[in-house]
């Protein structure tokens, strides 16, 4: 006799985490799109500064991350939500508008995380293929919207394809669903985004009361580690049932220190975009030597094709041999291909070289 889980378990897929945390730090970690880059020494001193306060709980309300992001998207700290992570807030954002009978419309593949929010509420998934470009399909989307819909889920970048699509869609997306349906554009690589400054798309919350924009500090702030995330909302209403859903102090004190002294330094922000649009030209155009093809990114990733002689687990095998980590397509939803996020320059040339021998 073991004990009797709920029969929803069955149906909640494992997330994909990447193989290597235990391994020397001279491997290249190119698997969870994460920063190559440290912490910076300001940021240190500040999570240092919450050491000996440990033993109070940590604000609940995070009041002045919110205060400080309030002042710089411009809207209401009460329309500002916070999570342990931005996957905090997804998972909540499940809990507080899914149930059995509602549908939630993501595409496929896209972050793979979305599949858990159906699956851990009985909520019906609707998911839609990219286009042939790997882009996220928006009016595919939109026509996949019934009365059933509660939440559309857009990735902007697409993670794993790295794919971006313009503003204007995302607004003709919006302008075609119902209001009383949440949409949450995920903006987790929005940094990384030539194609919009991250303010553009805030804008948009003046005139749509159901969107979220998704935002983390793990991607261009690299502070993953400590699970820091935050959504910019249209309405009051997203920040008050996600907080309901979910345990009183979700994010901890020296995550909430961390943000508020990264945010003020949108110097090296500026400085890590430019090192990762470098590195995936660099990426791009060394796969594109090997005759690989390779989706146009906006993120701190590259998503390419492996061709059809090849075999991904060979390649992800031979590359982790090589000292070299990267995702296997298969594990996020398309086999035969692979997605390999920017490193340091060193990081990247190694990368190259060893898929070289491979392909
Ligand atoms: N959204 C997307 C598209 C992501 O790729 C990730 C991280 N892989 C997240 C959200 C979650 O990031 P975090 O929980 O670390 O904020």
């Amino acid at each position: 006799m073991t004990i009797e889980f709920s029969s929803r378990l069955r149906d909640i897929p494992v997330y994909p985490v990447a193989d290597g945390y235990a391994l020397p730090e001279t491997v290249a970690q190119m698997a969870s799109n994460e920063s190559p880059d440290r912490p910076i020494p300001e940021v240190v001193a500040a999570i240092e500064g919450t050491l000996s306060g440990l033993n109070r709980y940590p604000d609940p309300a995070s009041s002045q991350l919110r205060a400080r992001l309030a002042d710089r998207y411009g809207i209401p700290a009460t329309r500002i939500a916070i999570g342990n992570g931005s996957c905090d807030i997804l998972l909540a954002a499940g809990q507080a508008l899914l149930e059995p009978g509602a549908e939630v419309v993501f595409a496929r593949p896209s972050f793979s995380v979305y599949p858990h929010l159906a699956a851990a509420t009985g909520a019906t998934p609707i998911t839609v293929p990219l286009d042939e470009q790997d882009r996220l399909d928006l009016e595919a989307m939109a026509a996949e919207v019934t009365a059933a819909t509660r939440l559309v889920l857009v990735c902007n970048p697409n993670n794993p394809t790295s794919t971006a699509v313009p503003l204007r869609d995302i607004e003709a997306l919006l302008a075609a669903v119902p209001r009383h349906v949440c949409v949450i554009v995920d903006e987790a690589y929005c940094e990384f985004n030539l194609l919009q400054d991250p303010g553009d798309s805030v804008d948009l919350l003046e005139r749509h009361v159901n969107l979220v924009l998704l935002r983390t500090f793990s991607k261009v702030h690299g502070l993953c580690g400590l699970r820091v995330g935050f959504g910019l909302c249209g309405s009051e209403d997203f920040p008050r049932a996600t907080d309901q859903v979910r345990q009183p102090f979700f994010c901890n004190a020296a995550a909430q220190a961390a943000a508020v002294e990264a945010l003020r330094h949108e110097d090296e922000v500026e400085r890590r975009v430019e090192r990762a649009v470098a590195g995936r030209l660099t990426i791009g155009e060394g796969l594109g030597r090997l005759g690989l093809p390779v989706a146009e990114s906006q993120a701190n990733f590259v998503w390419a094709g492996l061709g059809e002689d090849v075999h991904e687990g060979d390649v992800v095998r031979g590359l982790a041999e090589r000292g070299v980590l990267v995702r296997a397509g298969r594990s996020l939803g398309r086999e035969g291909f692979v997605r390999v996020t920017c490193g340091t320059p060193a990081e990247n040339d190694r990368f190259l070289a060893a898929l070289r021998e491979l392909v």
